[in-house]
């Protein structure tokens, strides 16, 4: 037993290690989004390289192997946090060690000169520049799946790198749902003889007021500015270093104040999963979220489920209007409840409305799914895209630059991780489910501006686990089913039919 608790300090002892690189690699990553001075841009990304090779130096170095054989040994003896903290690391390792050096080489290389030719791309609006690296890309996400082989559909492997034991047979059955549940709801809103106008057009918001009402927000949130911060950047991330350095960042428009306020809630979701990850599972690795679609889910629930809700509109109304007062003449609190949650299908799916915006993603996944599998090109994409943007959103982009380029993940070749995106609206609205049995009088409190109890709730059925259960196996913990489209399509359906009278 002695030799195995030594075992065990020994392995927290490398993990620091490693943390201890990746800590500044993110340190400087948020340094140079937030405000590094210019000249230094050249060497901070050779530094940052620096830092990341360390990193996997370690990770799939000999003293890697020496533990999992260790652990393997010592297994019945392992509880159940360090049991999980041996499944993962043995998964970490062979997906690292399963390609040859040249291939890993071939990917980052292709990956570099994809979001060079990707960025070019856009800024000039043609997908010609992008179409031989993306051919790459595509060509070696294949090659990497024949390595690491798959059962059913190719694209399993790919999608279980962001939700562990997902499959293309089981989110078939939930995304077809969403779709159709969906295209119904927005075929009524469009038949619907409610128009809302957007009465805060043309008025201007100072960046102050928003910053400090942004501040006021997260700390409503809960949100522990003791172990984080937020700063500005010109796209909103949380990024974490440990639980007790949590950073966000925002972006403020002049002219849309609640830009800002909804990506402050959004991160400030994401953040508050991290701060809450306890430190009893330091040393494990497993001190991480459970997945990209739970992480997701957080940062939605409060983004939208509460953020947009009528119920938190009364505190935020009544709060927002205390910051901005002039902007909010002739602007009632209906109006503004109406305005935050207008639906208008649109081309880019940042931009997009709380109902159509898995429509979005759907169209990605269904995409991935057809090159992955042979069954489009990569020069047939732009035409395939806007195809199915008119078949569910009724829009048609006009240039690729708000159509098929619009997004940075294929450049790299994230593949699979679309569908997290659209799974983090599927689990909050379950959670939520759950929730509103365990504290039904939840909403009352929203209403007031306390999200104690929301935060409680999360915390416990959520956050305290951290990467202890399979994101599949947590959703079942919490609410005792397996993940379903129809909780999510009701709440749409519930709060749509109230505002546009369908
Ligand atoms: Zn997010």
């Amino acid at each position: 037993m002695k030799e195995l608790e030594s075992k065990l300090k020994e392995y927290a002892e490398y993990l620091k290690e490693i943390e201890h690189y990746r800590t500044a690699e993110s340190l400087m990553y948020w340094d140079m989004t937030t405000g590094m001075p210019e000249n230094v841009a050249e060497s901070r990304t050779e530094t940052m390289s620096f830092m990341s090779l360390q990193q996997h130096n370690l990770l799939v170095g000999a003293k890697k192997q020496e533990f999992i054989k260790f652990f393997e040994e010592h297994i019945d003896d392992l509880d159940l946090i360090h049991k999980r903290m041996l499944t993962e690391m043995k998964k970490e390792y062979d997906k690292q060690k399963i390609y040859p050096e040249e291939f890993v080489k071939e990917f980052s290389l292709a990956a570099a000169k994809g979001q060079l030719s990707w960025e070019k791309a856009k800024s000039e609006d043609n997908f010609e520049i992008f179409k031989p690296d993306l051919e790459k890309i595509v060509e070696l996400t294949k090659q990497s799946i024949k390595y690491r082989g798959y059962k059913g559909n190719k694209y399993n492997t790919l999608l279980d790198d962001y939700e562990a034991g997902l499959t293309v047979e089981k989110l078939d059955v939930v995304f077809n749902e969403l779709r159709d549940g969906i295209v119904e709801i927005l075929n009524k809103i469009k038949n619907s003889k409610v128009k809302i106008n957007n009465k805060f057009e043309g008025k201007e918001f100072p960046k102050e007021n928003q910053e400090r009402f942004c501040i006021e927000l997260l700390n409503t949130m809960g949100f522990d500015f003791k172990s984080g911060r937020m700063d500005e950047s010109e796209h909103p991330y949380t990024m974490d270093m440990t639980n007790k350095d949590v950073r966000i960042t925002n972006h403020y428009y002049l002219n849309d104040f609640t830009s800002a306020m909804f990506s402050a809630i959004h991160e400030g979701g994401h953040a508050i999963y991290e701060q809450d990850i306890p430190d009893s599972l330091d040393g494990t690795g497993i001190n991480k979220a459970a997945s990209m679609a739970i992480h997701e889910s957080q940062s939605r629930f409060y983004e939208n489920i509460v953020g947009r809700s009528k119920a938190f509109c009364n505190y935020l109304y009544k709060e927002a209007k205390k910051e901005f007062h002039n902007q909010f003449n002739h602007v009632t609190k209906e109006d503004f409840y109406k305005i935050i949650n207008k639906v208008e299908p649109s081309l880019i799916r940042t931009e997009a409305d709380e109902l159509t915006y898995s429509l979005h993603v759907i169209i990605r996944y269904e995409i991935e799914k057809l090159l992955i599998n042979d069954k489009i090109k990569v020069s047939e994409l732009p035409t395939v895209w806007n195809e199915k943007y008119k078949e569910y959103l009724g829009v048609e982009p006009k240039s690729d630059k708000e159509g098929v380029l619009q997004d940075v993940h294929w450049s790299d070749g994230s593949f699979g991780y679309f569908p997290s995106y659209a799974l983090g609206n599927l689990y909050g609205a379950q959670m939520l489910n759950k929730m509103l049995k365990d504290e039904p009088h939840i909403y009352d409190e929203i209403s007031k501006g306390n999200l104690n109890s929301v935060h409680q709730w999360l915390n416990k059925n959520v956050h305290v686990y951290g990467n202890l259960y399979d994101p599949s196996d947590l959703i079942k913990k919490i609410t005792g089913e397996e993940l379903k489209a129809k909780y999510f399509l009701k709440y749409l359906d519930d709060k749509y039919k109230e505002i546009y009278k369908y």
